[in-house]
């Protein structure tokens, strides 16, 4: 029997020990707060930012919104991020990516103060991964499957992952969460030459491609375990991980769901560096 491993009974633990650490802030007058700096009225954004703000008032975390132009400037923008750096009220801030392509991103990310980059994107936060340092912010996708890894107690030590990505927000730092748990990680990407022979051979398989439906059962076994990072549309319109899930989900030893995997997950992972980021201050 594939055991589906499903994102919303993580997500329920990580709420379960913020809510403890906002009544132990709440005592020191302290209220865990969120800025949210959005950018134009991307359908995508302004869903994600509904969710965001639903949970934080679930929680007990305040939510802030910074609408501004798709058309800022990239010194305006700076300029809107330094003051939240400055407003005490602030806990955490995050800035909606994939940024406009005339605002220089470089720029944004080393503006963002280290202690309120709850979406880790300072190049600080990023190095203290790279150095084997999990303590502080992380970003949240890779954080997320960890959680799950973790929840399940899907054993890692010595074991072979292989991670089907390597982006800064995917790939790159989850292959140092990994290696971490002394994880034995092979990272693969578009060039990558047979790559079934690769993830045959893996005991986990993290995938995060963006291609709805990519990996059929030719890329896996039955003792495969499986992390679909990937959201994409499939061919009727409707959500769907990298996986096909239909083929692929009877056949192996464990796989995340998409929707219900990683994705609900993230928000959690997000709103606890919020916490983080206010128990810091
Ligand atoms: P990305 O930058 O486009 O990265 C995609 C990766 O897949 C790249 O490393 C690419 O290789 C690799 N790839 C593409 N085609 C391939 C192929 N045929 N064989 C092997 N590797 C291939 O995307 P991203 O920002 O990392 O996001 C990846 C996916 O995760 C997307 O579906 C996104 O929606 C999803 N995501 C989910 C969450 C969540 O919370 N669940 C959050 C963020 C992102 P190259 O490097 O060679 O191009």
């Amino acid at each position: 029997m594939t055991d589906i491993l499903k994102g919303n009974v993580v997500a329920s633990q990580i709420k379960e020990q913020m809510k403890r650490d906002i009544e132990e802030l709440a005592r020191s007058n302290k209220v865990p707060t969120l800025a949210i700096v959005r950018l134009g009225n991307n359908p995508g954004d302004i869903s994600y930012e509904k969710s965001i703000i639903k949970n934080c008032d679930n929680i007990g975390i305040k939510s802030k919104v910074f609408e501004r132009d798709i058309n800022i400037k990239t010194e305006e923008l700076v300029e809107l991020i330094g003051e939240l750096n400055d407003d005490n009220s602030i806990s955490g801030i995050l800035v909606f990516r994939p940024l406009p392509k005339h605002i220089d991103e470089e720029v944004v990310r080393n503006t963002v103060s280290p202690l309120k980059d709850v979406d880790c994107m300072h190049p600080l936060n990023l190095e203290k991964i790279f150095e084997g340092n999990m303590e502080g912010f992380a970003p949240c996708t890779p954080k997320s499957a960890m959680e799950i890894l973790k929840f399940y107690e899907v054993p890692l030590e010595g074991k072979n992952v292989v991670v089907v990505n390597r982006s800064m927000v995917v790939g790159k730092p989850l292959t140092m969460m990994l290696l971490e748990k002394n994880a034995t990680v092979t990272i693969c990407h578009s060039r990558t030459k047979n790559l079934s022979e690769i993830t045959k051979n893996a005991d986990v398989v993290v995938v995060a491609l963006g291609r709805a439906k990519f990996f059929d059962e030719s890329y896996f076994t039955e003792g495969s375990i499986i992390i679909d990072v990937g959201v994409s549309l499939d061919e009727n319109g409707k959500l769907s991980g990298d996986v096909d899930y239909e083929k692929v989900s009877p056949i192996v030893s464990k796989v995340t769901p998409v929707p219900g995997g990683v994705g609900s997950v993230t928000t959690s992972i997000l709103l606890s560096q919020v916490v983080l980021a206010c128990k810091n201050m």
